[in-house]
């Protein structure tokens, strides 16, 4: 190893160690390694592979996706589908080559793989992955125990104790900055029946399914909750009611249109509410419950607000 590869590789590592000691999220410190991989040997183009807690795969690379990231994406995992976060390097993306891919940690929780172009830095890449593995592992851990603390297991959803903490969150956020933001309500209707005629498991079915529509709805910024059972919620940060009941009707209108199994459709009854001076955060979920009992009374499949829709 020449002495500018070493030294290179000695911040490499250091650096790498510090980075995952101070990001204080699992995704923060992905970004952040591939960064410092990809400006220390541009050569090399690291890619991270992360899966954690039987999530989807989200992907971590200075390739660009369209030159040879996507097609590195589908060698390693098969074809399975991914979550792609390009990581900017500054300058020229650099290129993919032969490529060799490194474990890192595989546990039953989560498992992290470094791709990179082979041939120049090997050893200095193989000799990173023994000094940063545990440190790699640790933070994984910590991930997955956060995953299984705010994460409903059956759907993957945020789950209600997320709600109660991200409302706190936001409803500072407004007090302090005068923001608005909203929330939405959504209850399967007459899902007892569903249970009742198709069984419990088909049940089940659904409720992951319309998990993954409504995340598909909504922007980046938005947050999907399971509520419980068969009711949904959606914190809408920097959003009004007018807003809100734009995309509350066209989260109705889709449910309604789609197939969820063969022949097999649901509706859902909204409720929404938008946060103002001196109501709690207690107090916005008592009123989009309020909208969501007027949607329940007026015929079920609608959207209503306590105090009507603007
Ligand atoms: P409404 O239109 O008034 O909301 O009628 P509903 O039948 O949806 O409401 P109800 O509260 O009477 O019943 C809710 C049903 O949701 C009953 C319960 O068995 C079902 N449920 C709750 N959680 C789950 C779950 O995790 N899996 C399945 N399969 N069903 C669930
Ligand atoms: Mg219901
Ligand atoms: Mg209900």
């Amino acid at each position: 190893m020449g002495t500018l590869a070493r030294s290179g590789s000695l911040a490499l590592f250091t650096e790498s160690v510090m980075c995952l000691l101070s990001s204080p999220t699992a995704h923060g410190a992905m970004v952040d390694l591939v960064s410092l991989m990809g400006q220390t040997f541009p050569q090399a183009a690291p890619s991270l592979y992360v899966t954690a807690g039987g999530s989807k795969t989200q992907v971590y690379s200075v390739l660009d996706r369209e030159q040879g990231g996507a097609e590195d994406a589908r060698r390693v995992l098969n074809g399975r589908s991914c979550s792609y976060t390009a990581v900017s390097v500054g300058g020229r993306p650099p290129l993919i080559g032969r490529r060799m891919d490194l474990p890192i940690t595989a546990s039953s929780k989560a498992g992290v793989t470094l791709s990179i172009n082979s041939g120049i830095h090997d050893g200095i890449f193989r000799e990173w992955v023994k000094i940063l593995t545990p440190a790699v592992a640790k933070l994984m851990d910590h991930e997955a125990l956060l995953h299984m603390a705010y994460r409903d297991a059956l759907t993957g959803l945020l789950n209600y104790r997320a709600l109660e903490e991200m409302l706190k969150v936001e409803h500072d956020r407004a007090a302090r900055y005068g923001t608005s933001f909203s929330l939405m309500m959504a209850d399967i209707d007459h899902f007892k029946k569903i249970n009742d005629t198709y069984g419990h498991q088909i049940g089940d079915v659904v409720l992951k399914s319309l998990a993954q529509r409504l995340a598909g709805c909504v922007r980046k910024s938005d947050r999907v909750f399971r509520y419980g059972g068969e009711e949904f919620s959606i914190l809408l940060p920097h959003t009004g009611l007018a807003k809100a009941g734009k995309l509350a009707g066209r989260i109705r209108f889709e449910v309604e249109q789609t197939d969820f199994i063969a022949g097999l459709k649901i509706t859902v009854s909204i409720g929404i509410s938008e946060h103002r001076d001196g109501l709690t955060p207690t107090g916005l979920v008592e009123q989009a419950d309020r909208g969501l009992y007027l949607a329940k009374e007026r015929g079920r499949n609608r959207v209503e607000a306590m105090g009507g829709l603007v």
